[in-house]
């Protein structure tokens, strides 16, 4: 719903909350109205129609049940040596630390740079040793990292690369898409992304061979899809030629997914207009704003960042989070670096002091909402609940 300034008590404004309109829900009810519920002709449709925005032949494409299967199924599919190091971004989601993990490799973490947050290309250099065998980039908030750089290190040291797309839909470097210069790119459509599925993801491979590796693993290991199996014409065997996965889409999200993508533009020029309000509002405050995108490259626009220090706001992110929250703005975190978390320090020894422009960015980021289902006057009140808050704690 779409509040009103003058209908007290605001409603609380979702972090994140996705724009669905009535053709995904009629696409759902006729989904479910065929009987076809599991993988079958609406993710076909889903594929090819992403094939055609990502500029790609529809070989090479797999949709699957989240960006963390894409990631998995990458990684196994790469075939890599149980243990080989995979360099990746400590200022991301878990999930890209855990599917390396699942595919039976040994995570590093190479630092951010602190003005990009994107990974530094020097600190995946400075991390290689004998057993890196890849490289797991993560264009963080939709800003793409700087893969001439990430590839020439690729190139020179014999490196896979597969990059974490969960942000980038519509990310574009130097006239390329996303998630077309490496091994494998991998796409979210998790409920707060920039296309929506409710879950969902999406592999791009580097050529047939892989995508299709990549299909068989994501279905078990079988041969043969359901689809082409149960169709109508006549009952083909399956062979399982891999131990593989339960990650396929189902249709139902697909009938999701085929309207969002068709609006992915509308909503993008939806947030960046968002965006160059947000840029405007805060220009003379204390705080720390997102870096403009670099010349020759598109950014998808998926997370508004600014950073609160404690020295120069007056309040600590933390207490900026409650006080936003009071004044009924949901905000989120993007992240707390990898190594703040419990399990990675036990397993691995890293500590956040080891990646330091990682560590101050994730205790100091604060992420607030840029959903295209926000009217002018919520981003108004996302920018006087800011303004209120810092005022009243330098005050
Ligand atoms: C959301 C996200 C993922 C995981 O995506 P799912 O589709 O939820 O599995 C992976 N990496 C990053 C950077 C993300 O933001």
């Amino acid at each position: 719903m779409r509040s009103q300034a003058d209908s007290p008590p605001e409603p609380f404004l979702i972090f994140g909350s996705p724009l669905i309109e009535q053709a995904e829900i009629d696409e759902v009810i006729a989904c479910m109205r065929s009987g076809w519920l599991g993988t079958g002709p609406r993710v076909a449709q889903f594929e090819r129609d992403f094939a055609a925005y990502q500029n790609l032949s529809p070989a090479r494409v797999a949709a699957v049940n989240s960006c963390t299967a894409a990631l998995h199924v990458s990684m196994v599919a790469s075939g890599l040596e149980p243990g080989s190091e995979v360099i990746t971004t400590p200022l991301t989601f878990c999930a890209s630390v855990n599917a390396i993990i699942h595919a039976g490799l040994a995570p590093v973490l190479a630092d951010i740079d602190p003005v990009t947050q994107n990974i530094a290309p020097a600190a995946i250099e400075a991390a290689i040793t004998p057993r890196t065998r890849a490289v797991l980039p993560v264009h963080f908030a939709g800003r793409p990292c700087e893969m001439d750089a990430i590839m020439a290190i690729a190139r020179k040291h014999d490196l896979l690369v597969i990059e974490d797309c969960a942000h980038a839909i519509e990310t574009e470097y130097h006239g390329r898409k996303a998630g077309t210069f490496g091994d494998f790119g991998c796409f979210s459509f998790y409920a707060t992304k920039n296309v929506v599925t409710g879950e969902g993801g999406m592999i791009v491979g580097r050529d047939e061979a892989s995508i299709a590796r990549a299909k068989v693993l994501a279905l078990h290991g079988m041969s043969k899809d359901a689809w082409h199996r149960f169709g109508d014409k006549g009952y083909k065997h399956y062979q399982v030629i891999e131990a593989g996965f339960k990650y396929n889409m189902m249709d139902l999200q697909a009938a999701i997914g085929i309207h969002q993508l068709a609006r992915v533009e509308q909503n993008w020029r939806r947030r960046e207009a968002i965006w160059k309000r947000y840029m405007q509002a805060f220009a003379g405050l204390p705080i720390g704003l997102p870096a403009a995108p670099a010349a020759d490259t598109r950014h998808a626009y998926h997370l508004f960042t600014v950073l609160i220090d404690e020295e120069r706001c007056g309040i600590s992110r933390d207490a900026f989070l409650d006080t936003m929250n009071t004044q009924r703005i949901g905000t989120g975190v993007h992240y707390l670096s990898v190594p703040e978390h419990p399990y990675y320090q036990q397993s691995y020894g890293w500590m956040p002091e080891q990646w330091p422009n990682a560590m101050r960015v994730g205790r100091q980021t604060v992420s607030l909402p840029l959903s295209p289902k926000l009217s002018d006057v919520e981003v108004e009140r996302v920018i006087s609940a800011l303004q209120q808050t810092l005022s009243t704690a330098r005050s």
